[in-house]
Parts: structure tokens; C-alpha cells; sequence
């Protein structure tokens, strides 16, 4: 019996091992079930030809072993073809124990395969006590079995058999079943192992890094590169190469020392290398990971390495352009069909809107209303055409402000060439435009009113000129003069002078139709252009005629300005015109001289210009001609006029200026002054008279009878407003060598009120060098103590408008009386200018005042003259007598 279960055993080993071959060897899935099948069921047959025979037909063997274990391992198919050939060996075998002999396959068949359903729904597991138990289930139910045998045959079995039946085939079955386990393992091992390889392989394949395997020298065990290119020298052979012998040395020892690091590491560990590859220098992200089991015998990593070149240069290419777009302008992109995508903070600050706010919108939200459709019309095909618009948007900003940007749009297109984006550059140019706005404006306005200046109304004027000649319409040009502002200046200073003119302009402005233009050429001059007259010139004359009235009445109303009520009048000259044949300065002329047409009919008057004035306006063109032209060529002469004191002693003279003229003779200041004045050429004459006049001084001083005399010249006050006159003085005394003492200046005071403190300073300068200062005409200012308090003066000259009619006129004695007293007070020299008579004089004399001058002493004179004249010989008599 020993023997029959040591053969038994072999059987089972031999059984195993072939099982064994059957798993590795046979990989289509059916025919390795078959196969076990057939070695189960064969295995099952040799066991019944060597059985434990009890008696006749009645065998014990290992079948219930095998057949259970084919069910639970082999599953239905591999325990169907078993289970058959043992049943059919076994019947053709027959017996007694036929029955419990089917029953002895059918049974562990079934056993098996149920343990093996348990198995797979996880209910039950194959262990050393699930298998012991399975095989004492088995054997019990073997033994059990017995009962089907006829009573005394199962008494002996039970008797014999039994037993050892149980006890030996039930470790048959958990031995059995431990080695198929194992074998099992093994194969499903194997299979997860090529699985595994296999996907591997495929994930490697399908990857775009590099992998390595290095040992701990760093030697090459294994390169997958998809692109050979991607290694150092194309990476050709290198596997069993160290990294020494392929990469330089800087390279290859920072290598070591990460795969050192990695070894030492138990997580994953990255490192960013260049390297120069033969597509050119590329950059390497670099992954390494420590492997947990020894190659070769060594320590060694698997190193995976990505070419990150494009996304470096990505990333580069993006910081820059974040740079880039984060400028000071603002940015915008937007998608093809205007939707914003991005904005930059610039634009934020510029429009208003934050980016949360803008993106997602359309840009629509940034349009003013100021452009037509034409506008945009124009922008969108400039864009289609060319790709790129530029130029000037009036944008509205989230708070509603409309305002003025620079924009440059360019569109982006993608590879087909449609567009995708577009990128939008915008400036904020509110503050250059209002800078603009400003210039224009202290170009083109009259700072003090606001109205259009001289400029600005030139250029209307001859808008206006064409307009009229196309409409065929009449336009006006009037010239307006205030009366008598000067008296207003000099009153009550220029602070209110100042708010009368704007109150002046303020009444023009509304007595005018909206389309006529009001300008202020300067001082308390405007000029009103009316627009679109009647065709006619009667009735666009009496049109002019209805609105100069409005006029005339609306600033004969009072003033308040600087808490006085004041009256002013005003002079208007008109001209009308309907073509474009007279210049702008022809039609500006004979307004100005139709306006004085109007003051010297009496002020508060309208007056038109007509023919006549043509000549005057000719005659005055001429005589600044003249005037330029004699002051070149020296056609201006001295005259002299004696003043004495009460002795009716020479003391001095007065410089008068006269115009030797070549056509018209001799003319006397009257005729010129207004107009050098006007010009801009009084200054030039002042100082040549002044020249002339210090030449005199300088030859008086040659004789002791004329040494003493000084000399009075008029100067405009508008030589005090000028930085380089203290210089030209001193220059013409020191050319002239005269002596300053000697010299007065006299000076009108309504003029110096402009500005005094410049001209104080100026007069200080000269006083200083000892040039005296004599206020001309005194009384028919408006001058205040306070006003002659300041200036460094030397003398008044009572005007002689006030001598005139001394001493019968008791107003004009008066004023005489008060001046001297007035002079005496600021201890100032007085002297009466157009002293004609004794009685004059007596006047005078009686009254303090101790100098003279007028035709009673002697006229202004030719220099000869004076020189030849009886004062001037008495003085020289008397020298000679005291000699
Ligand atoms: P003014 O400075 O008041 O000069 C006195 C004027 O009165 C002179 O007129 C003189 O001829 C005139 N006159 C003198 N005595 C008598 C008299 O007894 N009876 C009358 N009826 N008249 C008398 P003239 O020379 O025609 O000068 C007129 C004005 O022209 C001057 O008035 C002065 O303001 C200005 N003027 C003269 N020469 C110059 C000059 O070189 N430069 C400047 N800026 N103005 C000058
Ligand atoms: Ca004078
Ligand atoms: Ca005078």
C-alpha cells in the first residue's frame, strides 16, 4: 500500500512538472486547455491503472485529488475533459464500485469548480487551511460515498480503506493544490511581467523624451531616445559607455553629482541642462528617479529627459511680451469679431474699465458717438487694406468723459491669412490736446476777454470775403473805439479799466446775432464782423445802421466795475464789402478811419466809410512811407523854443521836432506824431531827436554864455517800456559827450501808467546819472498825488490850455494855483507852457510860478535861429560883461 501511494506521488510530481511546460510553453489560451484537460485526464487514468484494489472492481486512487484540483485550477473546460476521460476509463473498468466510482469524479469535479466560483467571488481564498479543508471535505464525502456499495462490501472498505484514504489524500490535496498554486503564480507572474515589458516598450516608443538607465558610475545601461538627435553626438553605441567618455567634463561631473543626489534621494529629482545636440544648442528638462532594485550588481537611475527648448523660448518669447504689453500705453487685443480678450492696466487707467470689466466686451462700449459711420467705415477698410490703422478716436471713458486718444490698430491673421485678433495701442492725448487747445487759444483769443484777437479775426475776415462774394451777400467790418476809456484808466486804474472793457465785450457779445464775430485788437478796440447782408448796400447799410444802434445803446447803459458806476460811449466805423478785392488791411483801414470819422462828429455815432476817406486812408499809407523813409535819410530836424525864468532870462529850451518833408515842406509834430506813434516808429525818432539834442548840449557847453542852458526833449512813454533804452541813453550822452545834468525828459503822465513800476525803475536809472524829468501838459491827466509822489521828477508843466485863458477864466486860475501849490508841496520846478502875453505872465508870476515858455518869449525856432536869437545874444552880452 506504501508503495501504491510513493507511485501515486511520482504521478502527481510528473503531473506538475508537465502542467508546468503546458503554462509556459503554450500561450493560445484553448490549447493549453485542452492540454491540461487531457493531462488532468490522463493523469486521473494511470492512477486507476495502478490502483489500491480492495477487492474485484473495487479500486482506491488519487483521482478525487487530481479531478478537484482541475476543477478549481483549470476551471469547467479543463475539469469537463478530465472528469470524462477518468468516467470513461472507470466504467469501461466496471465493478462493484462503479457507482461510488462515478461519484468519486463527479464529485470533486464539482467541488473544485464551486471552491474555485468561491475563489473568484473573493468568498474563499487558496491557503494551506482552505486547501486541507477542501481535500477533507472532499475525502470525507469520498468515504461517505462508500455507503452506495453493497452492506458488506462497505464494511470492509470502510473497514480497510477508509482511513487511510482520508488521512493520506487529504494532504494529497492541499500538496497538490500548493504546487498548482504555485505554478499558477509563476505563470501569472510571467504574464504580468510581459505585460508589463510590453507596455513599457510601448510608452517609451510612444514618448517624445529621452530615457536612460545609468548605474551609479554613471555608465549607459540602456537608451531609448525616439530622435537620436536629442542625444549628445547622436548617441550612436553608447550603451556601456561611462558619461566621462561622452560628455565634457563640466557636464559630465555635474551629471554624476545628480545622480548621486538622485541615488541619495527617495523621490524623483529634476535638473535644467543645454546641451548642444546635432539639431543645434538645445535645453533639457531632466527627471531622475533611484531604482529600488540593483542592476548588475550596481545602484542605478531611470533618467528621463525632455526637450523643453521651444517651451523656454515660449516662455521667453511671453515674459517679454507681457513686458511688452504692460507698457504705458494702453493695449488691447480683441478677438476677429471685436470682442476683448485682453487689456493691459495702462488701459484700465486710460478708459475706466477694469480688465474684469472689459474682457468679454465689445469694443463698443468705448465709442463716444463722435464718429459717423462714414468715420469707421473708412478705419475698418484702411485695416482690410493694409493691416494697420492709426490716428486720432474720440473715446468715452467708463465715468461717460468723452475724450481724445491716439490709436493704432493692427490686425493678426493666422496661417490661412484670415484674421483672428486684433491688437490695439491707445494714448491718452487729453492733456496734449488741451495744451493745443490752450496755444490756440493765447494765439487766436484775446487773454483779458476771451474774444478773438487781431489774428484770429484777420482770418475770419477773409473767410468771410470769399463767403460773401460766393453768396453774393454783404458783410460788415466795424470798427468800435470806447470814448474817453483812457479817462477810466487814468481815474481808476487799470483793475477797473480792465473790468469795463470785459463787461464791454460781454454786452457785444449778446447785442450780436450768434454768427457774427466780435474781436478785440487791443486797448478798448473791437471790431464786430456782420455776416450774411442783404444783397443791396442801401438795405445792408440800414441793417448795419438797426445793429450798431443795438450796439451804441447796449454799452451807453452804466457800468459797475470795482464798485464805481461809470458811462462809456462808443465810436463806430463801418465798412461794407461783398467781394474779395480789397486785402484784409485795406477793408481793416477804412474801418479804423470811418471810426474816427465817427469821433470827430461827436462820439456815440455810427459813420460808414465812403469815398473820401479812400484818399485819406492813401495819404496816410503815404505818409508812413515818408516817415520810414525821412527817418533814414535824416529829414527830421530840431526846432527850438526859449524857455526863461521871471527874470526873462534864457534858462533853456525845448526840443520840437520838425519834418522837413520834400514834397510838403516844413510840417510841425501835429502832422506825423499819431501816425509814428501808431506805426511803431515813434521810438526811432524820440531818439533821434534825443541824439540831436544832446549834440547841441554838447556844443553849448563850448561857450560859457550858453554852458548853462539846458535842454528839454519829448519822449514817448513808450521808450520807458523798453529794457534797452536806459542803455541807448547813456550811449547817445556818451557819443555826444553831453552833460546829463543839463538834460530833461519830459514825459506825458497818462502814459506812464501802464506798468509804472518798470518805467519808475528805468526813470530811478536815469535820474541817478543826473537826467531830470518834467511831467508834460500837467492837469489834463488824471494825475494823483499819490501817483506823483512816486516818480522821481524835477518839474510840471502846467498845460497851456489852462495859461491860454489866464487870468480871466477862474477855473482855469484855479487849476493854475493848485498845480504850483501842488509843485511847491513836492518841491517840483513849475513852468507855464503858451505863455502869449505879459499879462499871462504877471498872472503866473503873481501866482509862484517862476519859468515860461511860449510865442510871448519866442517860437520854436530852426537851431540857426536860436543860436542868432536877441535871448540867446543878451546871454552871451552878459557873459561878456562879467568878463
Ligand atoms: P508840447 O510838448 O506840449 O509842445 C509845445 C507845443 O506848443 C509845441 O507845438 C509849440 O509850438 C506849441 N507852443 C509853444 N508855445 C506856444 C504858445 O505860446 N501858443 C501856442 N498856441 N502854442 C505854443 P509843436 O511844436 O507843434 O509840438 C506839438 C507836440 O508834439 C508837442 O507838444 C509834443 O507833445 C509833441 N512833440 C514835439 N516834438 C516831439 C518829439 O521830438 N517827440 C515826441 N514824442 N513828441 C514831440
Ligand atoms: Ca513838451
Ligand atoms: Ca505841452
Amino acid at each position: 500500500m506504501i508503495l501504491n501511494f510513493i507511485e501515486s506521488a511520482a504521478v502527481l510530481i510528473a503531473l506538475c512538472w508537465l502542467h508546468a511546460l503546458n503554462m509556459r510553453h503554450v500561450q493560445r489560451q484553448l490549447l493549453r486547455q485542452l492540454l491540461a484537460g487531457g493531462l488532468f485526464g490522463a493523469i486521473c487514468v494511470i492512477g486507476m491503472l495502478a490502483p489500491l484494489t480492495l477487492r474485484e472492481g473495487l479500486i482506491f486512487d488519487a483521482r478525487s485529488v487530481v479531478l478537484s484540483m482541475a476543477g478549481l485550477f483549470g476551471g469547467p473546460l479543463v475539469a469537463a475533459i478530465a472528469g470524462l476521460m477518468a468516467g470513461g476509463y472507470r466504467l469501461w473498468l466496471g465493478g462493484v464500485g462503479v457507482i461510488p466510482g462515478l461519484f468519486n469524479i463527479v464529485m470533486p469535479v464539482l467541488l473544485g469548480l464551486a471552491y474555485r466560483a468561491a475563489c473568484q467571488r473573493n468568498w474563499l481564498r487558496i491557503g494551506v487551511w482552505q486547501l486541507l479543508l477542501f481535500g477533507a471535505l472532499v475525502h470525507l464525502l469520498l468515504v461517505l460515498s462508500l455507503s452506495l456499495l453493497p452492506e458488506k462490501t462497505f464494511s470492509q472498505a470502510l473497514q480497510q480503506v477508509a482511513v487511510p484514504v482520508f488521512l493520506v489524500l487529504t494532504p494529497a490535496t492541499l500538496l497538490l493544490g500548493l504546487l498548482l498554486q504555485d505554478i499558477f503564480q509563476q505563470a501569472r507572474d510571467r504574464q504580468a511581467l510581459r505585460e508589463s515589458e510590453a507596455r513599457l516598450r510601448a510608452i517609451n516608443e510612444a514618448s517624445p523624451d529621452l530615457t536612460l538607465v545609468l548605474d551609479e558610475e554613471g555608465r549607459y545601461l540602456e537608451v531609448m531616445a525616439p530622435d537620436p538627435q536629442l542625444l549628445y553626438g547622436g548617441g550612436v553605441g553608447l550603451v556601456g559607455k561611462h558619461l566621462a567618455d561622452v560628455l565634457p567634463v563640466g557636464q559630465a561631473e555635474r551629471f554624476m553629482a545628480f545622480l548621486a543626489h538622485t541615488l541619495a534621494c527617495d523621490s524623483p529629482q529634476t535638473l535644467e541642462y543645454g546641451m548642444r545636440t546635432p539639431s543645434g544648442q538645445r535645453v533639457f528638462e531632466g527627471r531622475a528617479r533611484r531604482l529600488d532594485t540593483l542592476l548588475q550588481g550596481k545602484r542605478a537611475v531611470v533618467f528621463i529627459a525632455r526637450d523643453i527648448t521651444d517651451r523656454v523660448n515660449f516662455e521667453l518669447d511671453r515674459r517679454v511680451a507681457a513686458i511688452a504689453f504692460e507698457s504705458q500705453q494702453g493695449m488691447l487685443i480683441t478677438d476677429a469679431s471685436t470682442r476683448i480678450l485682453k487689456v493691459n492696466r495702462a488701459f484700465s487707467q486710460i478708459s475706466g474699465y477694469s480688465a474684469a470689466e472689459a474682457i468679454g466686451q465689445s469694443t463698443q462700449m468705448l465709442s463716444s458717438g463722435r464718429h459717423g459711420p462714414e468715420f469707421y467705415q473708412a478705419l475698418w477698410q484702411t485695416l482690410a487694406e493694409t493691416g494697420m490703422w492709426e490716428g486720432e478716436v474720440w473715446n468715452r471713458r467708463k465715468n461717460g468723459e468723452v475724450f481724445p486718444e491716439w490709436l493704432a490698430i493692427s490686425a493678426v491673421r493666422d496661417e490661412r491669412g484670415r484674421v483672428s485678433n486684433y491688437v490695439a495701442s491707445l494714448t491718452d492725448i487729453s492733456e496734449r490736446k488741451s495744451a493745443e487747445q490752450k496755444i490756440k487759444h493765447l494765439a487766436f483769443y484775446d487773454a483779458l476777454t476771451g474774444l478773438p484777437n487781431r489774428r484770429l479775426l484777420r482770418d475770419r475776415l477773409q473767410q468771410a470775403q470769399a463767403l460773401s462774394r460766393r453768396n453774393n451777400q454783404h458783410a460788415a467790418l466795424v470798427f468800435l473805439d470806447l470814448d474817453n476809456f483812457k479817462n477810466v484808466n487814468d481815474l481808476y486804474g487799470h483793475q477797473v479799466g480792465d473790468e469795463l472793457l470785459c463787461q464791454v465785450a460781454e454786452r457785444l457779445r449778446h447785442s450780436l446775432r450768434e454768427r457774427d464775430t466780435v474781436a478785440r485788437l487791443g486797448g478798448d478796440e473791437f471790431v464786430i464782423m456782420l455776416e450774411g447782408l442783404e444783397a443791396r448796400t442801401e438795405e445792408a447799410a440800414s441793417q448795419v445802421e438797426h445793429l450798431g444802434a443795438q450796439v451804441l445803446d447796449a454799452l451807453r447803459q452804466p457800468y459797475l466795475a470795482g464798485g464805481h458806476r461809470l458811462f462809456s460811449s462808443a465810436s463806430l466805423g463801418v465798412v461794407l464789402f461783398n467781394d474779395d478785392q480789397h486785402s484784409v488791411d485795406e477793408l481793416m483801414q477804412r474801418a479804423d478811419l470811418s471810426m474816427y470819422t465817427a469821433k470827430a462828429a461827436g462820439k456815440n455815432a455810427l459813420s460808414f466809410y465812403d469815398a473820401q476817406m479812400q484818399e485819406a486812408v492813401s495819404a496816410r499809407l503815404q505818409l508812413e512811407e515818408d516817415l520810414r523813409r525821412g527817418l533814414q535819410t535824416g529829414e527830421f530836424i530840431v526846432y527850438l523854443q526859449p524857455q526863461v525864468d521871471q527874470l526873462g532870462c534864457l534858462s533853456g529850451a525845448e526840443a520840437l521836432v520838425r519834418w522837413q518833408h520834400p514834397r510838403r515842406g516844413l510840417l510841425a509834430p501835429g502832422a506825423f506824431i499819431t501816425i509814428a506813434e501808431r506805426c511803431g516808429l515813434i521810438e526811432t525818432l524820440d531818439m533821434q531827436v534825443l541824439g540831436a539834442a544832446c549834440a547841441l548840449l554838447a556844443q553849448w557847453a563850448q561857450q560859457p554864455y550858453s554852458a548853462g542852458l539846458s535842454l528839454s526833449v519829448n519822449l514817448s512813454a513808450r521808450l520807458l517800456y523798453r529794457t534797452d533804452f536806459v542803455d541807448a541813453v547813456q550811449q547817445t550822452l556818451r557819443h555826444s559827450g553831453a552833460n546829463p545834468q543839463l538834460l530833461k525828459l519830459e514825459l506825458t503822465e497818462s502814459l506812464l501808467l501802464t506798468d509804472m513800476d518798470e518805467a519808475i525803475v528805468r526813470m530811478q536809472t536815469l535820474r541817478d546819472m543826473g537826467i531830470r524829468f518834467s511831467i508834460d501838459d500837467f492837469g489834463t491827466g488824471y494825475s494823483s498825488m499819490a501817483y506823483l509822489q512816486q516818480l522821481p521828477l524835477d518839474q510840471l508843466k502846467i498845460d497851456q490850455s489852462f495859461t491860454r485863458e489866464l487870468p480871466d477864466n477862474p477855473s482855469s486860475l484855479a487849476i493854475v494855483r493848485a498845480i504850483i501849490a501842488l509843485a511847491h508841496s513836492l518841491k517840483l520846478e513849475v513852468l507855464a507852457e503858451g505863455v502869449e502875453t505879459q499879462t499871462q505872465r504877471d498872472s503866473l508870476l503873481n501866482n509862484g510860478c517862476l519859468h515860461y515858455q511860449g510865442y510871448f518869449y519866442g517860437r520854436p525856432m530852426a537851431v540857426a535861429d536860436f543860436a542868432a536869437s536877441d535871448l540867446l545874444r543878451f546871454r552871451q552880452n552878459e557873459a561878456v560883461s562879467e568878463a
